[in-house]
């Protein structure tokens, strides 16, 4: 469910006209929705009510302050990747506290930095790690929490790119070796066993993949409680969320008329399938959603330059690029495109959505079909809140889009699209190349 809809022919983000949006602040921007994202966040936290849970927000999702400060208000702790995302939750007023910190290469730097500010736990991935951790914390007088994580080998069946639990991937330790490696944790005398973390991957689609997860660890999370008083077990994020059909599907109507067994996956379908398999480990459950409580909150608004008709193909050429959106390119991702101002009368129209940058692989969507677009017209890219504005880049010299942030009739731009001045503002020309 989301609060993207039309209010006459007008879309609209809950009760802001996107085309008053772009008026006042250009495009390509990026518009959130308050609602949408406080409705996933109730509702996950909802569905896993019999469980003790802690709600760790995936920052590297959307980490802009409005939204991760939006999340610390709504109660939400965080799943961080870097020390920047961790600066980043203090600045929004976050609590570092309770949020964990995962990632294959922490440097000295960043650790200090998680030390300093407390996280409730270092989520250990590898063995040189655990002791870099160790050797660090003991230098700052201080014992680290850490959790190890664990790769359960079990195939997420989604997008290659973005498969974590098998054994093939670079995360976790296999569960054949986090014996021996809690058994070396135990030794370190900076370290404090807490818990015990896994992820198997992002935009899963179904429940059983989880479930096999789950289930494949838990004698070994009743093993650690036992040895260790482990406090916690973290079971990640990847709970996907509907793309195609992305606008319909924010009505309740579109979900029921899915039959039965191809419903997408839901987090009361979620919650039912784990918190029995949970609920008896007595244990904190900690959840790392990204994706689900920010992606359909989020759509990417942009203006069509051109429409260029060429033999046997048409190309609507948007003023957004891959630079702004990289899913498309990056992972083959399908983002729903509708207009603006929605016509009754518009024809239909099969083209490539591409954007301006000199890349083949700067294309949205292939002979996709769309209502008949015009240059000047505005469109949205759909379901665009996760790992959009937080994957954009530069390339061919593009300033960084806008975000701007809805709640109900209110709007404001909470990350003002970067001017030429700012993007080369750490560049310069060295003296020997002036002569
Ligand atoms: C990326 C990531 C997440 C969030 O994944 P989503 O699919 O966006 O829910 C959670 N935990 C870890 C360790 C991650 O790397």
């Amino acid at each position: 469910m989301h609060h993207f809809h039309y209010v006459g022919n007008q879309l609209h983000a809950e009760g802001v006209d996107l085309a008053a949006v772009a008026r006042l602040h250009g495009t390509p921007t990026y518009v959130y929705s308050a609602q949408t994202i406080a409705d996933n966040y109730r509702r996950l936290a909802a569905s896993l009510a019999g469980l003790d849970v802690r709600i760790c927000f995936a920052c590297k999702a959307n980490s802009n302050l409005a939204v991760l400060r939006h999340f610390a208000n709504l109660g939400a702790a965080f799943d961080l990747v870097s020390g920047g995302e961790l600066r980043r939750v203090l600045a929004a007023g976050g609590r570092a506290e309770d949020s964990v910190f995962a990632g294959v290469g922490k440097t000295d730097a960043e650790i200090r930095l998680a030390l300093g500010a407390g996280v409730y736990g270092f989520h250990v991935e590898s063995e040189p790690e655990l002791e870099r951790i160790n050797h660090l914390a003991g230098q700052l007088g201080k014992k680290a929490p850490i959790a190890i994580r664990i790769n359960p080998d079990v195939d997420a069946k989604t997008h290659a790119k973005i498969t974590t639990g098998k054994s093939e991937n670079k995360f976790g330790i296999p569960l054949k070796y986090a014996a021996a490696a809690y058994a070396a944790a135990a030794k370190l005398p900076h370290i404090e066993i807490r818990g015990v973390q896994m992820h198997i991957g992002s935009q899963l689609t179904k429940v059983g993949p989880f479930v096999e997860a789950v289930e494949k660890v838990l004698p070994f999370v009743a093993e650690l409680q036992r040895t260790y008083g482990i406090r916690y077990f973290s079971v990640g994020g990847g709970i996907g969320i509907v793309y195609q059909d992305a606008l319909a599907s924010g009505q309740q109507a579109w979900w029921d008329a899915q039959p039965e067994g191809e419903r997408p996956l839901t987090p009361e379908a979620y919650g039912a399938a784990l918190t029995p398999l949970l609920a008896p480990l007595g244990l904190k459950i900690l959840l790392e959603p990204g994706r689900f409580l920010v992606g359909n909150a989020g759509v990417l608004l942009t203006r069509v330059e051109y429409v260029k008709r060429g033999h046997g193909k048409t190309f609507v050429i948007l003023d957004a690029a891959m630079n702004d959106l990289a899913r498309p390119a990056m992972y083959d991702a399908y983002h729903e495109f509708v207009p603006v101002v929605r016509e009754t009368e518009r024809p239909a129209l099969k083209a490539d959505l591409v954007g301006p940058v000199c890349e083949s692989g700067d294309c949205f969507a292939k002979d996709r079909m769309i209502q008949e677009i015009g240059e000047g017209e505005l469109g949205v890219f759909m379901s665009a809140g996760a790992y959009g504005h937080t994957m954009a880049s530069r390339y061919n010299t593009r300033a960084l889009p806008a975000e701007v942030f809805v709640s109900g009739t209110r709007f404001e731009v909470v990350n003002v699209r970067e001017t030429f001045e700012t993007m080369i503002a750490g560049e310069k020309i060295p003296g020997f190349l002036k002569a």
